[in-house]
């Protein structure tokens, strides 16, 4: 296993292109808007085109930086986003705990137009038009493009029950940072002492492999410490814990032992959100809190425009540049497309700067880099103040065309602790100042 010492050496702060702050992200927005203006701006490189992105999340911001950064002056990049600001699903289960707020996770797009000439666009691409080059939005502009770059995220499937907005309302997954992850913690907070918090964790693949066992997790340390006598069940699609396995089976039998209860290889049918009840494989499940995460496909313009060739959910690339293997002069990024990456927002950071790269290098008449390499990181809060972490570097294995963990630099930490829960808030100010500022 890899030593903490080496975590951020791993785990590539450096390699993110900013140092390491204490200070918080929104904080680091308003002292890199301070500095010299000349800092990110981008110089004329000869390379010329025009890039449409959609979605402004980690991957799409990410790219549209890196784009002009990279690729010049020459390179006009318009990104266009429905949200009027971005809010963080990474750290939003410490918000069901209190140890945060939801406005501690929101920042707006303005560094990148301001420190980048990323043009931005508020609104949402209905429809994606390859023969014309163009996309259409909700209002009715469109926008044409030399490269698309698609970035929406992930959408949810419907589970029985869960068709109107009264139900999702009653029952929240709160998967997507938002209104949902609010309703969630003030669900939490009216339960009460003896109470029991029911949530599900979908198939693979879904965002953040670790992320809903956190969740378990830091909501069971909130139980405990608040409402006495109260448990929470875990039910699982996957036949066991699908990351960090070492450290969430420490966690939920002895750290959490009493509070937690963990069922595998369990399906859930119907969802009842007046008695919020669950029908599931084994038998009927009742709580206080149902907390149901539903199986994730590719965001609606994905499945909606004929791009998610892979089992009608997600997109198949070519990890060399992320351009849809079916759709040339497509490509796309982070959580949408199907690759063997987890779907992490440290990894949509990644995955944007090789496609930043390709589309510089392709618009030069180049080819893209022949060899990249990613890196993975995910840090997991325990309890309220300790956390652990995961770590892994895929590099291209021109035999299967696909990334492959590169083994002795990934690994996980020993044992959650105090410094892992420190370094955490170090790591997530150096992701999102990447992405952002
Ligand atoms: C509880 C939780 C904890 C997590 N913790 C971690 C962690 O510790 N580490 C980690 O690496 N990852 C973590 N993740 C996962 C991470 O949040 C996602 O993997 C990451 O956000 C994916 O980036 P993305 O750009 O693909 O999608 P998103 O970040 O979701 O961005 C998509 C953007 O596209 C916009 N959009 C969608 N469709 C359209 C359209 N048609 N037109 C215009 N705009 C559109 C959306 O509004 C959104 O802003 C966590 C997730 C959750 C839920």
């Amino acid at each position: 296993m890899t030593k903490r010492r080496d975590f951020l050496k791993h785990a590539g702060m450096a390699g993110l292109g900013i140092a390491a702050s204490g200070m918080s992200w929104l904080a680091w927005a308003d002292s890199a808007q301070r500095a010299t203006a000349s800092a990110g701006v981008p110089t004329n490189t000869g390379i010329r085109g025009k890039v449409v992105v959609i979605g402004g999340g980690m991957a799409g911001a990410t790219v549209a930086k890196y784009l002009r950064f990279w690729g010049g002056t020459g390179v006009e990049v318009t990104l266009v986003e429905r949200d009027a600001y971005y809010t963080s699903s990474i750290m939003s289960n410490l918000v069901l705990t209190g140890q945060r707020t939801l406005q501690s996770l929101q920042i707006g797009h303005d560094n990148l137009r301001s420190r980048y000439g990323v043009k931005l666009v508020r609104g949402e691409v209905v429809a994606i038009d390859p023969a014309s080059r163009t996309v259409a939005l909700g209002d009715g502009t469109r926008l044409t493009y030399d490269r698309l770059v698609v970035a929406p995220g992930v959408d949810f499937d419907v589970l029985p029950g869960l068709e109107t907005a009264a139900a999702q309302a009653k029952v929240p997954h709160a998967w997507k940072a938002g209104p949902q992850t609010t309703q969630l913690r003030n669900m939490i907070t009216a339960m009460p002492n003896g109470g029991v918090f029911v949530m599900s964790i979908p198939a693979k693949p879904y965002r953040c492999p670790p992320g809903p066992y956190e969740r378990a997790c830091v909501v069971a340390d909130w139980l405990k410490k608040n409402r006495p006598g109260s448990k929470l069940i875990v039910l699982d699609a996957n036949p066991g814990i699908t990351a960090e396995v070492h450290t969430f089976t420490e966690a939920f039998n002895v750290t959490h032992n009493g509070v937690i209860e963990y069922y595998t290889g369990v399906s859930i049918s119907a969802v009842d959100a007046g008695t919020l009840t669950l029908t599931t494989s084994i038998g009927n499940v009742q709580g206080h809190v149902l907390n149901v995460i539903p199986p994730h496909r590719a965001g609606k313009v994905v499945t909606g425009n004929g791009l998610a060739d892979a089992g009608g959910r997600w997109t198949n690339v070519n990890v060399l540049s992320y351009e849809a293997v079916a759709a040339p002069g497509i490509h796309v990024i982070g959580d949408a497309s199907a690759t063997t990456q987890p779907k992490a927002g440290h990894i949509a950071n990644q995955e944007a700067k090789v496609c930043a790269d390709a589309i510089a290098r392709l618009l030069a008449g180049g080819q893209p880099d022949p060899a990249p390499v990613t890196n993975s990181a995910c840090y997991s809060p325990i309890t309220a103040d300790t956390a652990s972490w995961l770590t892994a570097v895929y590099a291209y294995d021109p035999t299967t065309r696909t990334m492959q963990v590169v083994p002795g630099a990934s690994g996980e930490a020993n044992r959650p602790s105090k410094d892992n829960y420190e370094d955490m808030g170090k790591w997530f100010t150096t992701l999102m100042a990447d992405t952002f500022v």
